[in-house]
């Protein structure tokens, strides 16, 4: 008998368990719209030609391959607040930033879990509803609790915003806020500056603490800088706010595992404090972070060059899945006679579409088409190709009607 009777099979992850599930089927028109990773129009994963720029530099270089600091590689993590709170910021200048390199987008959210859980014991993270599935995982296993704030209104598949700040508003007071910095996963739907205004006012009513999750700047507008704005918008009001950067989408470093988290602070002191915790919680967990992901981030940003390089690559990217999306969305306008107004798509940005198909259409859609998705009826279009369009529209109107 195996010490391990006791042990019972876990779920497959419902995003990951979906490549899995891929891979297996044998079928010449299966198509992958479950993970967000990108592909090109043959759907190939790609790498980016500034990455293997940055790659062939640190060869050339000879970098070794030392220990970093547990903080992680310090000209990664200039870089990495640097890009997201523009160079020239002046809370940049006032030390007023905790930065440390973090394992991508998960592991600076399960850090800042970890500090929340320590340091603001009973505190709740409001969570919008529907959101990535990964954010209920990282509070549980962080024992944060959590509840939910309104968000996709199903009716308009748009932003349920009244919804949105009566539930912010109705939180115990002190409560972390998480919000998408842009790209909202998995809707696609972002509030407009103004409603971010008042999302901020509501915030500082309540003395709620702002927790961005960017995983995808530069990836929704094509533009670093626009991503990045929701976030500059809460840092100006001098609001003390966490972020959680990842690299994965917008460089494409999926399996390097950089990122970042970020807590800005009212003061240098507090950052320095705020930095020196989130290290004591890094250091029994994994010690220190890996050298290569933040030496190709480094290189990337600090290099003027690479950085130009950088933003071509990344607008067309950005530019090929907003030519799918546009295709998909004509593909079905055409095909469906019922005059359903199929506009929402294009409304969306981001990698993903939120097509408001449920959980028996999302089964339609692979059981008897062959495409994978999560079965919230998110699709992911860095994994659509133009040519797959046509059939993608088919398989969506026989799964609706
Ligand atoms: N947050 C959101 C909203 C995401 O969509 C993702 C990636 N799917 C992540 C965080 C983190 O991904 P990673 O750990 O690969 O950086």
């Amino acid at each position: 008998a195996s010490r391990f009777e006791g042990v019972t099979m876990a779920p497959a992850d419902p995003i990951l368990g979906v490549s899995e599930a891929f891979k297996a089927d044998t079928d010449p028109m299966k198509l992958n719209l479950g993970v967000g990773a990108y592909r090109t129009e043959e759907l190939q994963p790609k790498v980016l030609d500034v990455v293997k720029k940055a790659e062939s530099l640190m060869l050339e270089r000879g970098e070794n391959k030392e220990y970093l600091p547990i903080e992680g590689l310090a000209a990664f993590n200039k870089a990495t607040a640097e890009l997201l709170l523009g160079a020239d910021n002046p809370i940049l200048q006032q030390g007023r930033v905790a930065t440390i390199q973090g394992l991508s987008g998960t592991g600076s959210l399960r850090l800042a879990g970890a500090f929340i859980e320590r340091y603001f014991p009973g505190a709740k993270v409001l969570i919008s509803s529907p959101t990535w599935g990964n954010h209920k995982n990282i509070f549980n296993d962080s024992r944060v609790p959590w509840s939910e704030y309104r968000y996709y209104d199903p009716k308009t598949v748009g932003l349920d915003f009244d919804g949105m700040i009566a539930d912010i508003k109705a939180a115990p007071e002190g409560s972390f806020v998480l919000l998408h910095g842009c790209a909202h996963n998995p809707t696609g739907i972002d509030p407009t500056p103004e409603q971010w205004e008042k999302i901020a006012d509501v915030i500082e009513e309540k003395n709620h603490i702002p927790f961005f999750d960017v995983a995808y700047q530069g990836f929704a507008s094509g533009s670093l800088d626009q991503d990045a704005s929701s976030v500059r918008l809460f840092a100006a009001r001098g609001m003390e706010v966490f972020v959680a950067q990842s690299y994965s989408k917008n460089l494409g470093l999926y399996a390097e595992r950089i990122g970042a988290i970020n807590v800005i602070c009212s003061s240098p002191d507090v950052a320095t404090r705020v930095k020196s915790q989130l290290k004591r919680i890094a250091r029994p967990m994994y010690s220190n972070p890996p050298v290569h992901g933040a030496r190709i981030v480094a290189n990337v940003v600090g290099d003027p060059t690479l950085f130009n390089e950088w933003k071509v690559e990344m607008e067309a990217m950005a530019g090929r899945i907003k030519n799918v999306r546009q295709k998909l969305y004509d593909s079905l306008s055409v095909k469906d006679k019922t005059g359903k107004d199929w506009s929402f798509i294009l409304k969306q940005i981001g990698m993903f579409s939120f097509t408001g198909l449920n959980k028996e259409q999302s089964d339609n859609m692979t059981d008897k088409w062959h495409i994978f998705m999560t079965k919230d009826g998110r699709i992911s279009l860095a994994g659509l190709s133009l040519a797959k369009c046509e059939y993608l529209a088919d398989a969506i109107l026989d799964s609706f009607y």
